[in-house]
């Protein structure tokens, strides 16, 4: 019979929290183990500068710091791999977890640092038009709309900051807003105002996309179901989402979340509803959802799990 690998603490993401608690996890002789998941690094590695992470005077670049991060991780012992958990087992301890559908591990503890996804809008055209076009990543695909024109979804924070970022390689780019105004920080606002080329269209929708080999352009719709109410159609190459984010629980039904998807932690630990499983990052976290703060609490939940696992005898 094939023996099924037991980890005292599993650590699942490697974006801040991920790799904080394995850091702590590493020092506190817990030997983690940490999957990377599907997006290795996390979200930070599709950002441009950090500039409001403490002790970067100069800011860092996104993929620097989760670089740095996981040499840190991997400095004092965490075993890093490369997988996604995709299903778990709570039913009896120890808990049960398929990696990549096929192998299972089992874990004493288990920390949750899975973040979260980029949202869509859920038009058959973002689907039509995926990869042609269609991006949630202006730092990823950015580059590939120079000189061209672009639109970004969205009047938050993400939306200012891609906008910005493809100021500087679009000719022309467009911000959709649904309402009157920006949601976003008065520092990142006033950058879009101070751009040049960035049109922001307020109470505005997108209906649809067109184009003959990929987008060509966007059907809009201003002031929806007022009587100012007006479809017009821009054109643009590139139509990038930034419309916020989805946290990662697929493969953990058994985990109590909020109605918007986040895991609920007990408040003044990272403790989840299971006993020994904790939750730190972006996916716990509908409020900050800070590097700053993913960071913080991954620390708490490395100390969490190892509090649980004296406790225990484990
Ligand atoms: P937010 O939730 O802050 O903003 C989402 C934006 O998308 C809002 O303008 C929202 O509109 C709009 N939106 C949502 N759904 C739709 C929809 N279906 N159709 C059209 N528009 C939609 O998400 P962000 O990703 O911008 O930011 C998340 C967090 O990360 C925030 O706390 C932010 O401060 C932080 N952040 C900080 C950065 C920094 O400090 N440098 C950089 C990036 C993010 P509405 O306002 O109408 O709800």
């Amino acid at each position: 019979m094939e023996t099924i690998e037991r980890i005292r603490c599993l650590i699942v993401g490697s974006g801040p929290a991920g790799f904080t608690a394995a850091i702590y996890a590493a020092r506190a002789n817990l030997s983690p183990v940490l999957y990377e998941g599907i997006q290795p690094g996390g979200q930070l590695t599709t950002t441009t500068d950090i500039e409001n992470f403490p002790g970067y005077p100069e800011g860092v670049s996104g993929t620097e710091m989760m670089e740095q991060l996981r040499r840190q991780a991997q400095r004092f012992g965490t075993d890093i791999r490369n997988g996604i958990v995709t299903q778990s087992d709570f039913s009896h301890t120890p808990y049960r977890l398929t990696i990549d559908g096929e192998k299972t591990v089992e874990a004493d503890a288990l920390i949750i640092a899975t973040g979260a996804s980029a949202k869509y809008l859920g038009l058959p055209d973002e689907t039509k038009y995926a990869g042609q076009g269609v991006s949630a990543c202006a730092t990823c695909d950015g580059f590939f709309y120079r000189k061209k024109r672009v639109a970004v979804v969205g009047g938050g924070d993400t939306a200012c900051e891609e906008a910005v970022y493809l100021s500087h390689l679009a000719s022309k780019v467009y911000m959709i807003v649904r309402k009157d105004y920006l949601r976003a920080s008065k520092i990142m606002q006033e950058r879009v105002m101070q751009s040049q080329n960035i049109e922001v269209l307020f109470e505005t929708q997108t209906v649809g996309l067109f184009g003959e080999n990929g987008v060509e352009g966007a059907h809009l719709v201003k002031h929806k179901g007022t009587d100012r109410e007006e479809y017009i159609d821009i054109a643009i190459d590139g139509f990038f989402l930034a419309i916020g984010h989805t946290p990662n629980t697929k493969a953990f039904p058994d985990i109590a979340t909020d109605e918007a998807g986040y895991i609920v932690t007990d408040g003044r630990t990272t403790a989840t509803n299971i006993a020994g499983v904790f939750a730190a990052g972006d996916v716990a976290d509908p409020l900050y959802r800070q590097a700053v703060t993913a960071a913080a609490s991954g620390c708490r939940a490395a100390i969490d799990a190892e509090k649980y696992l004296l406790e225990k005898g484990l």
